[in-house]
């Protein structure tokens, strides 16, 4: 594979993309500067969404794309936000910030502070490729009482983790790729990638 566009306009997680994947010597782009339209993500599975979103780029692009669905589950709150993580706190226009305020209110008060990322990976080598690769991640934090932290994306000021005593957003890239929802499927992707 020569080249590979990447299914998302996400900053947080084209900068992490392109960190993972610049050691393979593959051409990385990005639906944006092929100007390919988002796709709806209809679905109320991350796979099935992760899945759409690979296939378009794929039609669109005529190339091998990679999707990335993935969202925070906040046991407390029956698993939202989950694949509405996005969205949480509306799409007019769609704000971490916004969705860090919402996550603090809705949790105020709460003593389960228990969450994880999950994160599933979809490469297609054309839009109709019948042996899609399909990796997951899970990561497993809490949510803190406030933010801290200038590093990641999302919601990752809030993100406490216990063992490491620090918040995602503390964490350098290489950290957060070592212990990720995204760098821990990206692993599996890439050991799947090169056994073809
Ligand atoms: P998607 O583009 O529909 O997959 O939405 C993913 C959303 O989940 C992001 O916009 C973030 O709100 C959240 N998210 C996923 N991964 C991370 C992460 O690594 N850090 C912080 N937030 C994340």
């Amino acid at each position: 594979m020569k080249k590979l566009v990447i299914a998302s306009n996400n900053p947080g997680k084209l900068r992490e993309f392109q960190h993972m994947l610049a050691p393979l010597g593959i051409e990385v782009l990005t639906q944006a500067e092929l100007g390919i339209s988002e796709c709806d993500e209809p679905h109320v599975t991350f796979i099935e969404n992760a899945l759409a979103k690979a296939r378009h780029v794929s039609l669109a692009s005529g190339l091998p794309a990679l999707a990335d669905d993935s969202g925070i589950c906040v046991a407390a709150l029956g698993g939202a936000p989950g694949v509405y993580s996005a969205r949480f706190a509306g799409v007019n226009p769609k704000s971490d910030q916004a969705n860090n305020d919402k996550l603090l209110r809705d949790m105020q008060g709460v003593a389960d502070r228990r969450a994880h990322y999950y994160c599933v990976l979809v490469l297609v080598r054309s839009a109709d490729d019948p042996q899609p690769i399909i990796a997951e991640g899970e990561w497993h934090g809490e949510i803190a009482l406030k933010e801290q932290g200038e590093g990641g994306f999302g919601y990752d000021p809030l993100f406490w983790l216990p063992e490491l005593n620090k918040m995602s957003a503390q964490l350098t890239t290489e950290e957060k790729h070592a212990f990720s929802h995204r760098g821990k499927a990206m692993k599996v992707l890439l050991q799947r990638l090169l056994a073809e």
